[in-house]
């Protein structure tokens, strides 16, 4: 009996020291047209939220294929709300935008009633406000990479909202370590984009921007060392 009782205690210790993570899906826009699905991994560990969107532009797809590996990923505390396919109808046709419904990234922070983008974008608003993450990973591609001689947006992290000008220039000198064209970082101008307005909603977006001109392989490998460099920096990889 008393070997038992050490048993419980042993099992009940290991449960509380090795808390399983667990993953659960969300739709967004469940049943419509504009219908996506993204999946949540909790730690069981208090700690940071981090909400991980890719795939706002159709042709940019980088983004959406390293965030869709994340599913086997160990975080040791918080959580991970991933969107992997926010724009799925403009990935479906690897376009930007489709001209029916518009551009998503002018879209934000949308409409309850309105055109499937403005839905879709209003969606997307309220999920991130249930979630209340602590910093918003958006994953984008463009055509040129910034060099030295090129001014460009690729191969950069835009943001605006100038309070979280430290964590940015504490990430790009991680990742400029051991590269030759430097991470740069612009400031967010534009309204309608999603970085824009959860930027006006309090959060801390950070806007990467990989270059389509790669190999897929090396695209991937980019966003994913953005990926990992963030959550190590957050102290939960
Ligand atoms: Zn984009």
């Amino acid at each position: 009996m008393k070997k038992l009782k050490w048993i419980i205690l042993f099992i009940v210790l290991f449960l509380f020291l090795h808390p399983k993570k667990t993953i659960d899906h969300f739709f967004i826009e469940e049943n419509k047209a504009t219908e996506t699905i993204g999946f949540i991994i909790d730690s069981q560990r208090p700690g940071p939220t981090v909400y991980i969107i890719a795939g706002i532009h159709g042709n940019e797809i980088s983004g959406v294929l390293a965030s869709s590996h994340l599913e086997s990923l160990k975080i040791k505390k918080g959580r991970l709300v991933i969107l992997p396919e926010a724009n799925k109808r403009a990935l479906e046709d690897e376009k930007r935008t489709i001209p029916s419904l518009g551009d998503l990234n002018r879209a934000f922070p949308g409409v309850k009633k309105g055109r499937d983008v403005a839905e879709l974008a209003f969606a997307i608003s309220r999920h991130i406000d249930i979630m209340k993450p602590d910093i918003i990973l958006d994953l984008h591609e463009s055509k040129h990479h910034n060099t030295n001689e090129v001014y460009a947006l690729g191969h950069s992290i835009i943001f605006a909202d100038f309070e979280a000008v430290t964590i940015v220039e504490d990430i790009i000198k991680i990742m400029n370590k051991k590269i030759k064209d430097p991470y740069v970082y612009f400031l967010e101008e534009k309204e309608g984009t999603f970085n824009w307005e959860m930027t006006n909603r309090d959060y801390t977006v950070l806007t990467f921007e990989g270059t389509v001109g790669e190999s897929i392989d090396n695209r991937i490998k980019e966003q994913e060392n953005f990926i990992r460099i963030v959550l190590n920096y957050l102290g939960m990889f």
